[in-house]
C-alpha cells in the first residue's frame, strides 16, 4: 500500500500527455525511513535536510521489532531506505537477517570511530549514550559505587532501581557484559542485582531517578540523555530529582562504561539509496551532531564534536570499545540470562 501511495505523485506527472517531458525533472526526491526513535530533534533535522537538498524525508515510526517484522513481510517490495533505531542490538539483528547493504560512505568510515559502526559497513551510529549509574547525593558516599559489579554486592540490598529486562538498553548492557566476562558471570550479576532491587523493575530510566528522589532506592542504572532531559525539564519536580543524584561512569579501571548508539542502517532494497546516504552524511555533519547534543543530550559520534555543557560537566570517561555488533549477536543470550536471573 505504502509503495502505491509513494508512486502516486510519480504517476500523476506521467499521466498527463500534454505535459512537456522536462516535467520529469520535477519528480519529488524522497528518502523513506523506518524509525524507532521518537525525538523532536529528528524531525527538525529532517526538515533542515529537506530545506538544504530538496529531498523530502518520509518517516514511519514503530517499535524496533515491529519494524523488523514489517521489513521481513515487505521483502524486496519495501519502500524503506533507512532503518533508524535507538540501540545497536536491533541494527545488528537487521544485519544478521540480511536486510542491510554496505554504505560505502567516506564520511561514515572516516568520521565515526570503528567500534560505533558495523564492521561490515552495514550500519553506523548517529549519536551515542552511556549507560551509567546514578547515586543519591544524600545517601550514597562518593566512591562507594564504582562498577556495575558493585550493584550486585549485599550492601545494596533493597536499594537498586532499574527498568525491566524486556528493555533493549538493559539487554544490550548484559550482552556487552556477556562478551566481557562470559554467560555465567553475567547471569550471576543479573540475579544478584535483581535480588538487591528496591522494587520490582518498572518504568523508564527517568522514573528510576524520580524514585531515588522519592527515597524508594539509592542507586539506579540509566542512560545519560535521560538525565540531561530531567535537568532541563520544564517540570520543577524533575529538575529537583536530577539535582539529588550524581553520575558514576562505571568500570573505569576495567573495560570502561557501556555505551550504545542510535544509528542508521542502509536497507538492502532501498529505492532511494543515494538520498539515504546523503541523509546519513547530513546527520553526521558537525552542525547536526551539535544539534543532537544540544537538544537531546546525546554524545556526538563524529570525531572532534563536543558534547553539551552538562555532559562535559560530568567529566571524560573511558568507554567500553567493544564492537557494538556483538550486542546483536549476544542478545538472545542476554534475554536468556535475564530469564534465569528472574529479572522480569
Ligand atoms: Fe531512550
Amino acid at each position: 500500500m505504502k509503495k502505491i501511495a509513494l508512486l502516486l505523485p510519480f504517476l500523476a506527472l506521467f499521466g498527463c500527455g500534454s505535459e512537456p517531458k522536462t516535467e520529469v525533472e520535477t519528480i519529488p526526491q524522497v528518502v523513506n525511513i523506518y524509525s524507532h526513535r521518537h525525538y523532536d530533534i529528528d524531525q527538525s533535522l529532517f526538515d533542515k535536510f529537506k530545506a538544504e537538498t530538496g529531498i523530502s524525508v518520509n518517516v514511519v515510526k514503530a517499535g524496533a521489532d515491529e519494524l523488523l517484522v514489517r521489513l521481513e513481510q515487505e521483502g524486496a517490495n519495501s519502500p524503506a531506505d533507512l532503518l533508524i533505531t535507538s540501540d545497536a542490538g536491533r541494527l545488528a539483528r537487521a544485519a544478521e537477517k540480511g536486510f542491510l547493504q554496505t554504505m560505502n560512505s567516506a564520511v561514515v568510515n572516516e568520521q565515526v570511530p570503528s567500534y560505533l559502526r558495523d564492521a561490515n559497513d552495514l550500519w553506523t551510529g548517529l549519536t551515542m549514550r552511556a549507560r551509567v549509574i546514578v547515586c543519591s547525593k544524600d545517601r550514597v558516599p562518593q566512591g562507594s559505587v564504582q562498577n556495575y559489579a558493585d550493584l550486585a554486592k549485599a550492601e545494596w540490598k533493597g536499594k537498586v532501581l532499574c527498568r525491566s529486562s524486556d528493555n533493549l538498553y538493559n539487554q544490550s548492557l548484559l550482552a556487552a557484559m556477556i562478551a566481557n566476562v562470559g554467560d555465567s558471570a553475567a547471569t550471576i550479576w543479573a540475579k544478584s542485582v535483581r535480588e538487591n532491587m528496591a522494587r520490582n523493575p518498572k518504568g523508564n530510566d527517568r522514573d528510576q531517578v524520580m524514585a531515588i528522589a522519592a527515597g524508594e532506592g539509592d542507586v539506579a542504572i540509566v542512560n545519560t540523555y535521560y538525565l540531561g532531559l530531567l535537568f532541563n525539564s520544564e517540570n520543577t519536580e524533575e529538575v529537583e530529582a536530577a539535582n539529588q543524584v550524581y553520575v558514576v561512569f562505571p568500570d573505569q579501571s576495567g573495560n570502561g562504561t557501556h555505551v550504545n548508539i542510535s544509528g542508521a542502517g542502509l536497507l538492502k532494497n532501498a529505492p532511494n539509496k543515494e538520498n539515504a546516504i546523503k541523509l546519513v552524511e547530513f546527520l553526521l555533519n558537525e552542525e547536526s551532531q551539535r544539534a543532537y547534543a544540544d537538544a537531546n543530550y546525546e554524545y556526538p559520534v563524529r570525531k572532534g564534536v563536543k558534547a553539551s555543557e552538562l555532559l562535559i560537566s560530568w567529566g571524560d570517561f573511558k568507554q567500553d570499545e567493544l564492537n557494538l555488533s556483538l550486542l546483536g549477536t549476544n542478545n538472545p543470550k542476554a534475554v536468556e540470562a535475564f530469564q534465569k536471573a528472574g529479572w522480569e
